[in-house]
C-alpha cells in the first residue's frame, strides 16, 4: 500500500504534475467534445428523421461511435446522418484512440520507466569507507548540518527507507543516500558503521532508540540523538546514545532568554571555563541612549562589551557606538563582574508580561523556562496541548482580529512567536509590531530562508531551528566550544595559528582579515583568561583564542589559518 501510495506520488511532482494538468485539460476538451455531439445526435435525429432520444441515449450514441463499437442498435437512415456518423467515428479514432494513448505514454509511463530504469539506489558503502557520518532523518535541521559538513568537505551519508526520498535526495539535492532500513543489523554493517566517525539520529524518538540499540550491538561509535520530547532523553542514553540533544528544550529557553529585560546574570548566554557570555537589553538601564565611551560599564563593572544587537543587526562595538533604547549589549566577563552589572540593571519585574504565542512543544519549554524565574506571562494556541496539563492557555488563532487584543497584548513587554508556520510567524510579528512600537519580539524560523523577512517584519530577534540544531551538532562533532548566540553570529575557540605567534593583535590583522574580534585570551601557562585583551598585546605560541564572528567570518579564519 505504501509503495503504491509512493508511485502515485510520483505523479503529483515536477514534470509529471505538469503533464497531469495537460491530461486533465484534455480530459476536460473531450468531455466537451462528447456532449457537443450527443447535443448535436439529437438534433439531427429529430430534424433528419422525426426520432427523439434522451440526452443519455445521445452520450452512450457518441460513446460507442467515437470508440468504433457501434453496436448498431441506434442508427442514421439518411445522408446527412451518415455524414455526421462518419465524422465522429474519425474524430472519436483521432482524440481517443490515437493521441490519448499516445499522450499517456509518452507523458507519464515512459518518463516513469525511464526512471524506474535509470535509479539504482545504493545498498551498502564500500568495505573500505571510514571516517563517514551517517545520517537518519532528512529535515531543515540535518539539511543545515549538511552544509556545513560540505564546506568543510567532510563525507556523510544520508540513510532512508523510503525509495522516493532516496532517489530525490541523490538525483535533486547530489547527497551520497544509502536505501535501506535504520535498523536492520545487515543494513548497519553495509553502512560500515563500525567504522564511522559519528551517526546523527533524527528520526521519530522510538526509532532513535531502536537505532541506538541496533548500533550498540554492532560498535561503539559515537551517536548523538536529537529528541523530541526532553523526558525521553534519558531513555535514549540507556539505550546507547552518546550525546542526546532536547533541541525543543534549548530552543525554548533561547526564546524566553531573549524576550525579558530581567538582571544580567539571567541573561548569560553560554560559559567558557569561568569567563560568560550573557547579553542585556539597554532598555531599563542607565546606560540607555550614551555611548559606549560614556557609559563607562568596563570602567564600573569590569565587564567587556563584546557586541551590540540592534533589530536583527550585530555589530562589533567602539567608543562611539550609541546604545540605543532597542539594542542588546553582549558582554564578556566573571560571574562576580555580572553581579555587579545586576545593581545596574535592576529587577523590573512588575511591569515585565511576555506573551508566548503557540504552545506547541517549543512554546511550552519558553514557559517552563519563565516559571523559573519567575516571569509572568500569557500563553496563546489554537488548540489544546496533547502533553501539556500544567500551563493554563487562552484559546483562539493568534491570527485573529481580535485575539491579542482581547488577551491583553497592550499590556506585554515582550512577546515569543513560536508557531510552526513560518508565514504565520511573519504575520503575528509584524501585527504585534503594528500593534506596539515598543515591544521586544523573539521569534522562531522553522526555515532558515525566513529568517531575513522575520527581521524585515519587525523582529528584534530571531532564532532559527534549523541553525541552532546544525550548530549544536557541528560543535559535537569537532569537540568544539562554541556558543551559538544568535542567528549569525557565534563564539568560537580556536589555538593560535603558528603564523601569528609572536606578533601583536594589531599586527595580526586578525579583524580586517577574518572579520572575526578576540573576545578574550586563554594564556598558555593556565593563567586567568584575559578578557577583551588591547591591541597591543602580544600574542605567545600555545593561546588559545575566544573569538566572535559569524558563520562565514568563521569559516574564513579556518581557511586562512587552517
Ligand atoms: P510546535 O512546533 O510543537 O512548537 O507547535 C507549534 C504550536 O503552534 C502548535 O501548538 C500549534 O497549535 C500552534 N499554532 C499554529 N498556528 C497557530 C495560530 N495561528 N494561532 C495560535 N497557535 C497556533
Ligand atoms: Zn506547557
Amino acid at each position: 500500500m505504501k509503495t503504491l501510495a509512493s508511485e502515485l506520488a510520483y505523479f503529483l511532482r515536477g514534470r509529471a504534475r505538469q503533464n497531469l494538468k495537460v491530461l486533465v485539460l484534455y480530459g476536460i476538451f473531450l468531455l466537451t467534445l462528447i456532449l457537443a455531439y450527443a447535443t448535436l445526435f439529437r438534433f439531427l435525429m429529430w430534424n433528419l428523421e422525426g426520432r427523439e432520444y434522451s440526452f443519455i441515449a445521445g452520450i452512450y450514441w457518441v460513446i460507442t461511435v467515437m470508440t468504433t463499437l457501434g453496436f448498431g442498435d441506434i442508427t442514421f437512415q439518411s445522408d446527412p446522418g451518415y455524414i455526421f456518423a462518419a465524422i465522429v467515428t474519425i474524430s472519436g479514432m483521432i482524440f481517443l484512440l490515437i493521441i490519448l494513448p499516445f499522450g499517456l505514454i509518452s507523458l507519464f509511463l515512459a518518463p516513469w520507466i525511464e526512471q524506474r530504469l535509470r535509479y539504482h539506489p545504493t545498498y551498502e558503502l564500500p568495505p573500505q569507507t571510514r571516517g563517514h557520518i551517517l545520517i537518519f532523518g532528512i529535515d531543515p535541521i540535518t539539511r543545515a548540518f549538511i552544509q556545513k559538513l560540505k564546506a568543510r568537505d567532510l563525507l556523510f551519508v544520508v540513510v532512508t527507507a523510503n525509495y522516493e526520498q532516496a532517489l530525490h535526495l541523490e538525483e535533486q539535492e547530489g547527497f551520497k543516500v544509502v536505501y535501506g532500513s535504520a535498523t536492520d543489523a545487515r543494513v548497519l554493517t553495509g553502512l560500515r558503521v563500525a567504522a564511522a566517525r559519528y551517526v546523527i539520529a533524527n528520526l521519530s524518538d522510538p526509532e532513535n532508540t531502536n537505532i541506538c540499540l541496533t548500533i550498540r550491538s554492532l560498535c561503539q561509535t559515537p551517536i548523538v540523538a536529537l529528541v523530541d520530547d526532553p523526558e525521553h532523553a534519558d531513555l535514549l542514553r540507556l539505550a546507547g546514545a552518546h550525546q542526546v540533544i532536547p533541541l525543543t528544550r534549548i530552543l525554548g529557553r533561547y526564546l524566553a532568554t531573549r524576550s525579558t529585560t530581567r538582571g544580567a546574570l539571567a541573561h548569560v548566554l553560554d560559559s567558557f571555563g569561568s569567563l560568560q557570555i550573557a547579553e542585556i537589553p539597554v532598555h531599563g538601564t542607565p546606560f540607555a541612549g550614551q555611548t559606549l565611551k560614556e557609559a563607562q560599564i568596563r570602567q564600573k563593572t569590569g565587564l567587556s562589551v563584546i557586541g551590540l544587537w540592534e533589530r536583527g543587526t550585530f555589530t562589533i562595538p567602539s567608543g562611539d557606538s550609541l546604545l540605543g533604547e532597542h539594542a542588546l549589549v553582549m558582554f564578556a566577563g566573571t560571574r562576580a563582574q555580572l553581579s555587579a552589572l545586576e545593581k545596574f540593571t535592576g529587577e523590573a519585574a512588575e511591569d515585565e508580561l511576555i506573551f508566548i504565542l503557540g504552545h506547541g512543544r517549543i512554546g511550552c519549554a519558553a514557559a517552563t523556562f519563565l516559571d523559573r524565574r519567575p516571569i509572568p506571562y500569557i500563553l496563546v494556541d489554537h488548540h489544546e496541548s496533547p502533553t501539556c496539563q500544567e500551563h493554563v492557555v487562552v484559546l483562539g488563532d493568534a491570527t485573529g482580529r481580535h485575539t491579542l487584543k482581547k488577551a491583553g497584548i497592550d499590556r506585554a513587554s515582550g512577546v515569543i512567536v513560536t508557531t510552526n508556520d513560518d508565514s504565520t510567524n511573519i504575520f503575528l510579528t509584524l501585527t504585534s509590531r503594528h500593534l506596539h512600537p515598543h515591544i521586544r519580539i523573539v521569534a522562531r524560523a522553522n526555515n532558515e530562508e525566513n529568517v531575513e523577512q522575520l527581521y524585515t517584519a519587525g523582529a528584534d530577534f530571531v532564532v532559527s531551528n534549523a541553525s541552532v540544531g546544525a550548530n549544536i551538532l557541528m560543535n559535537l562533532l569537532e569537540h568544539k566550544a562554541s556558543a551559538f548566540l544568535a542567528e549569525g553570529v557565534a563564539v568560537f575557540r580556536r589555538p593560535l595559528p603558528a603564523a601569528l605567534a609572536g606578533k601583536t593583535i594589531e599586527q595580526s590583522r586578525l579583524r580586517p582579515l577574518t572579520g572575526c574580534s578576540i573576545v578574550a585570551l586563554d594564556p598558555p601557562d593556565g593563567s586567568e583568561t584575559l578578557v577583551s585583551p588591547p591591541p597591543e598585546t602580544r600574542l605567545v605560541s600555545g593561546t588559545t583564542l575566544l573569538l566572535i564572528g559569524g558563520p562565514e567570518q568563521e569559516a574564513l579564519f579556518d581557511q586562512i589559518y587552517g
